[in-house]
């Protein structure tokens, strides 16, 4: 996602443009669509990038380990520095931030690098196919969100006390059984 910004950096602080983000990037090994509106602003330092973007990636549901489409909202707000001056072509300082987004020097800001760290950001750390994933039978594996499977109900003979941790991980779903009956 490269923008030229040599035109807006030669405008007066504060002049705006929007722009229309579709593109494919790589994020973690595989590939998302990313769309949506930014709208850029010449600063007294660079250019103000701020907008909303979506995408969407796979990622493994934390409880049943089905792989799913996971939708992110980006909300990208990030300030590229000129690495050269766009009038006469001199090397500019940048600002002692580490990991600051630079425009090149043919006056390219590239949105590549900055879409695929928001999106590692916002990724679910323990993603669910759906609210109320069902998620595996402890004892065989069984994925209940495509219905019960064959094993004795829970909880009555534990047999090791891995098997003892797993009825309690699960304790909310046999406590709300038990409520309900
Ligand atoms: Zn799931
Ligand atoms: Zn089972």
């Amino acid at each position: 996602m490269q923008i030229n910004v040599s035109q807006q950096l030669k405008s007066s602080i504060g002049s705006r443009r929007s722009y229309e983000v579709s593109e494919i990037i790589n994020v973690a090994g595989s590939n998302s669509m990313v769309q949506g509106k930014i709208g850029l602003t010449r600063t007294d330092r660079g250019i103000l990038v701020k907008g909303t973007l979506h995408t969407e990636v796979e990622v493994t549901c934390s409880r049943c380990l089905t792989l799913f489409s996971c939708p992110l909202a980006l909300n990208i707000e990030e300030e590229y520095f000129p690495t050269t001056d766009v009038v006469n072509g001199a090397s500019l300082p940048l600002p002692e931030e580490p990991g600051c987004f630079t425009i090149d020097e043919r006056h390219i800001l590239d949105l590549t690098e900055a879409m695929r760290q928001y999106v590692l950001l916002v990724i679910p750390m323990k993603p669910l196919c759906r609210q109320d994933c069902a998620g595996l039978c402890p004892s065989c594996g069984h994925n209940l969100n495509q219905g019960p499977c064959n094993c004795p109900p829970q909880g009555i003979e534990p047999h090791s006390s891995d098997l003892i941790k797993l009825t309690l991980a699960n304790g909310i779903l046999v406590s709300e059984r038990k409520g309900t009956e």
